[in-house]
């Protein structure tokens, strides 16, 4: 059997910090090879210094690591996209069209692109939105997704490229910090309670989104990336849900741990990309295809959230 070496971009993110130590204990140190654009410095593990939109430098450690998959994370996220447009378009479309070529030509095994609740606009049901209805993306970081949806589509129409996708939810690690989007308050207010400081937030209290713990997102991940082929169904990208909850309520949860954090409300131009996506989102397909089942709820993030910070803080 063919050993397995997996090339993960964006390595370095919120997401790809936590993916990439999960996948190097699958298939062990040596198979993974982690990269991002930006410097790891200190580090013993398998890491290259990546641009993913200079094809040929993707190539060049496609042949030299004799890659078979790519984990292709590398993105700018919803709320740094809405600073630069035309970049955010660039980088997020050109670096998975890159990705897709490269995984076409040298013919790898499977290719995962993460996608996002922001492919949704404001014209879907906003409690348990469908996966399979109209995308009006309300922001450049949506457009791209959608696109890439679509292309991971035709990869595997027009070519048998096995590409498997995620609509992810806001994101929720004490990994790392989060890289610009629109839910990534719901991280930032665990290390402000831990520093007994008063939180404030940039969304509504009553903004409702849907949200999931990195242990369940990271295994999520694995789980498509693993399930058999012909239980594949959805070539776009797969709806999937974890916990749906607002800022007053997430500020509840903390209140049982610290009972004097304290949440002020100051709105700013992420509560209107807030307002233009789902609130939960129907993931029966996922469920029905890949036996998807989220474990974290709301409590649960909080106490492991507040526990983790905590033992960093000693
Ligand atoms: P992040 O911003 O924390 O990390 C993205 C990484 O990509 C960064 O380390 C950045 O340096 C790198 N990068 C940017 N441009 C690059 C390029 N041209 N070449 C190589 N590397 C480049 O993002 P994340 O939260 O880890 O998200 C990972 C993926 O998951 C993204 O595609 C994102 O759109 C998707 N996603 C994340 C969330 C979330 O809540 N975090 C939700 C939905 C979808």
């Amino acid at each position: 059997m063919k050993r397995e070496r997996i090339l993960v971009t964006g390595a370095l993110g919120q997401l790809g910090t936590v993916l990439t130590s999960e996948l190097r204990k699958m298939f062990g140190m040596d198979s993974i090879i982690a990269s991002d654009l930006r410097e790891c410095n200190g580090s013993d593990i398998l890491y290259v210094q990546l641009d993913v939109a200079d094809r040929a430098a993707l190539q060049k450690i496609v042949d030299e690591y004799a890659v078979t998959q790519i984990y292709h994370l590398a993105a700018v996220l919803s709320a740094n996209g809405e600073k630069q447009p035309l970049r955010t378009w660039d980088v997020n479309c050109n670096t998975f069209l890159n990705v897709l070529e490269v995984a076409k030509v040298n013919k790898l095994k499977r290719v995962f692109f993460p996608s996002s609740i922001a492919v949704f606009g404001t014209n879907v049901p906003k409690m348990n939105t469908p996966q399979a209805i109209a995308l009006n993306p309300r922001t450049v970081y949506g457009i791209s997704k959608v696109a890439g949806e679509n292309w991971s589509q035709y990869y595997y129409d027009k070519f048998g490229l096995d590409v498997r996708s995620i609509r992810y939810p806001g994101l929720i690690g004490h990994q790392s910090l989060p890289g610009g989007g629109t839910t990534d308050y719901a991280v930032d207010i665990y290390h402000k309670a831990v520093r007994q400081e008063t939180f404030n937030c940039y969304l509504r209290p009553d903004t409702h989104l849907p949200m999931m713990f990195i242990t369940d997102a990271v295994r999520a991940t694995l789980e498509l990336m693993e399930a058999p082929k012909d239980n594949i169904t959805i070539r776009t990208s797969y709806n999937l849900q974890g916990v749906s909850f607002s800022p007053e309520e997430i500020a509840e949860s903390i209140k049982v741990h610290y009972p004097n954090f304290q949440i002020l409300y100051s709105p700013d131009h992420r509560q209107e990309i807030a307002d233009s996506w789902p609130k939960s989102l129907n993931d029966s397909d996922a469920r029905a295809d890949w036996k998807w089942a989220p474990q974290y709820g709301l409590q649960d993030i909080t106490m492991e959230m507040i526990s983790e910070i905590e033992k960093k803080k000693q």
